[in-house]
């Protein structure tokens, strides 16, 4: 069985992150959709726990979906799960050396896991969660950027 984990801060989940999460979904068995929780983000938008239900609300129809939360390295967590392969979404170039270095480093801690990447769709090429948030907070429109359910969420929360 293939299971593969999907680790992000997801803050909010955007329709970047779905898409990834549902191309990846139909290539393992078991996908698992990791939010960090970072000890370095503190001004994040949403809790763990808000993201974790959001990132459950969007995937309830992928029937080989979880959603957890992790602290600490990727790759033991990797292990604790017996996930054999991370996912990793690949916008610009500028992503790339970046997610190119971490998948190093991943494999210099733990040789068993690779780093499969995806390329986004083109839709969603510089769509970002922190592009979403600045949106948000101006009044602009999410609509597009953030499933339907997610973009009621986050705007109620600028309400606020
Ligand atoms: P991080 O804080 O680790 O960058 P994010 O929640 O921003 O986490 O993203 C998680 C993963 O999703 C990363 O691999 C990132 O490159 C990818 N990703 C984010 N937005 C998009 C998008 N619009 N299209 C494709 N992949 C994306």
């Amino acid at each position: 069985m293939l299971k593969a984990i999907y680790p992000g801060s997801f803050d909010p989940v955007t329709n970047g992150h779905l898409d990834i999460i549902t191309r990846a979904s139909k290539l393992v068995d078991c996908l698992v959709v990791g939010i960090l929780e970072n000890p370095n983000k503190k001004n994040s938008l949403f809790t763990v726990d808000e993201r974790i239900e959001h990132l459950k609300l969007v995937t309830g129809e992928l029937e080989n979906v979880e959603v957890a939360s992790f602290k600490g390295l990727l790759v033991d967590f990797a292990e604790k799960i017996d996930a054999k392969v991370v996912i990793r979404g690949l916008r610009a170039v500028t992503d790339f050396e970046n997610e190119f270095q971490m998948a190093l480093i991943n494999r210099s801690l733990h040789n068993d896991i690779e780093t499969f990447f995806i390329s986004t769709s083109v839709n969603y090429l510089y769509l970002s969660s922190s592009t979403v948030k600045e949106v948000a907070m101006f009044g602009g429109n999410i609509k597009g950027m953030v499933p339907p359910e997610i973009e009621k969420i986050v705007l109620e929360k600028y309400r606020k």
